[in-house]
């Protein structure tokens, strides 16, 4: 006998799970099917582990430089066991997990465990759609819905020459199982991925080299935010090769670990290291789950919808990492309470990708959303830009982390913000608070005359917003 829901989920990451929530919120009888753990990447392999690691990364560098705090720690004293930052970070994850699974409970939800595929109309009805459900045990079983949201995420991109062994050539799923640290590691590719795992690993004590095929790290960011990373890991000791053509054909193991050769801007040389780590981008999982059954359409490798959510089939649904964009998990779950929202009939207002923020949570952190200053300024914008460096601000000295600074984009003529840029201490929880200024349209003056408690980091952005216009009293 079928399983017949209002609302069937294809995949349980935060788009899903979070879409289930809404529409068991309002009444639907809802189905998630997941052919791993409900959470998705993002509690299993992505934000939820990574950051467990690197909040013990930031601890250690912190105990090594404590005497920066007035606290002698005797010679010696400091020691890192990798093995216990491991199973505190799989303790982190598992308390999660379970909070998950009890939200499941209580909202009703019903979870099919196993891989599911489109597989077309339903019998009942030509308006709702069937799934085949390959259960674990090898049985099969099928759930039909009125509509179907497909959240089937995304998987590690490889390089052809470098394929991940999950020993000498690692993905971030691998590198999060890790037993024990390498003494060295080259990581390919400098975004998002590339750039925490060179911030935590430094801080561990492995020495890093992160290579970059781009002439910078992070293209998608600002440059000045960039440049400033840059420096700020370098200071670190991390070696950071930028414009890098790897000769994946020179792969070759060496004794316990790999060598490649590769050609750089100062000539070629050949990178040794114990490992690789893999972080150049994310496949969306469009593959083997039925779209062939359907008329859903996709574009460069991405399920493509309209502003709501809706595919080519308007009662199929598609959200989070599967449809591209940002490819974060609050955009995924901001995305599947749209279209639940839309699925119940609601009046939705989709908050446009570039008001979504994009957080990266190294050692400093960045955060940002909007046009970076060359995007501003490509797309015809007259610019005004206001800039506050977090030595200015008394909160950031007192912790003893004032790298970086808060950088604001205004248009001259609309006085409307363009974008905001930070790198800096808890930049990703002080994003929040342009983003909603952007949302509400605010000017930069506005956003900077409410006022921002001092001795506070959020202290920055308030004068950032207000050095746009020259009326910062810090800098
Ligand atoms: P996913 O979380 O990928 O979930 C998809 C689910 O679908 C999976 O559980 C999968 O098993 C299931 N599935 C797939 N196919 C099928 C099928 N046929 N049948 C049944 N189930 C299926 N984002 C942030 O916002 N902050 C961060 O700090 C952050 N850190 C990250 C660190 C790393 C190392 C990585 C890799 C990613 C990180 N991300 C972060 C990105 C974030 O994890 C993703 O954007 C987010 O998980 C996407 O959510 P999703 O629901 O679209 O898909």
């Amino acid at each position: 006998m079928a399983i017949t829901v209002d609302v069937a989920v294809l995949g349980g990451g935060p788009g899903g799970y979070t879409a289930a929530i809404r529409a068991a919120q309002a009444g639907k009888k809802v189905a998630i099917i997941e052919m791993d753990k409900l959470g998705g990447t993002c509690l299993h392999k992505g934000c939820i582990p990574s950051k467990s690691l690197l909040r013990s990364a930031e601890v250690y560098r912190t105990l090594l430089a404590s005497q920066q705090y007035g606290i002698d720690v005797a010679e010696g004293a400091v020691s890192l066991d990798f093995g216990k930052v491991q199973t505190r970070k799989s303790a982190t994850v598992d308390q999660l997990f379970r909070g998950l699974q009890g939200l499941m409970k209580k909202h009703g939800i019903e979870i099919v465990r196993g891989k599911g595929r489109v597989i077309g109309p339903s019998i009942f009805s030509p308006k709702s759609g069937s799934l085949a459900v390959e259960l674990a045990d090898g049985e099969m079983e099928s759930v039909v819905s009125t509509n179907l949201i497909i959240a089937t995420g995304s998987r590690p991109r490889s390089l052809p020459g470098l394929e991940p062994d999950g020993e000498r050539i690692l993905t971030s799923d691998d590198a999060l199982q890790l037993d024990a640290l390498p003494e060295s590691i080259l990581i390919v590719g400098g975004g998002v991925i590339g750039v925490e795992w060179a911030s935590m690993l430094q801080d561990f004590g492995v020495s890093v080299t992160l290579v970059e095929a781009g002439a910078r790290l992070l293209p998608g960011e600002d440059a000045e935010v960039s440049a400033e990373l840059t420096r700020a890991l370098r200071r670190r000791g991390v070696r950071i090769l930028t414009s890098v053509q790897l000769d994946t054909s020179s792969y070759a193991v060496a004794g316990e670990g790999i060598s490649i050769k590769a050609s750089t801007q100062d000539g070629d040389v050949e990178l040794t290291a114990d490992k690789l780590l893999l972080s150049v981008g994310r496949v969306a999982n469009i593959e083997g789950i039925g779209l062939e059954n359907t008329d859903v359409r996709t574009k460069d490798g991405f399920i493509e919808v309209n502003p709501f959510g809706q595919t080519t089939e308007p009662h199929i649904y598609a959200i989070g990492d599967v449809i591209g964009g940002v490819q974060l998990a609050h955009a995924a779950s901001h995305e599947g309470l749209n279209a639940v929202d839309h699925i119940c009939g609601k009046q939705i207002h989709p908050l446009p990708d570039h008001l979504i923020p994009r957080c990266i949570y190294s050692s400093p952190e960045i955060a940002s959303y909007g046009l970076t200053e060359d995007g501003a300024r490509t797309r015809g914008h007259d610019i005004k830009i206001g800039k506050v460096p977090f030595q200015a601000i008394g909160k950031a000295i007192v912790l003893g982390e004032a790298e970086g600074f808060v950088k604001v984009i205004a248009d001259r003529k609309t006085n409307d913000i363009l974008g905001v840029h930070m790198i800096g201490p808890h930049a990703t929880d002080l994003i929040s608070e342009a983003s909603l200024a952007g949302w509400l349209n605010a000017a930069p003056w506005e956003a900077g005359a409410m006022v921002h408690p001092h001795p506070t980091l959020a202290e920055a952005l308030g004068e950032a917003m207000l050095a746009v216009d020259g009326k910062s009293t810090v800098f």
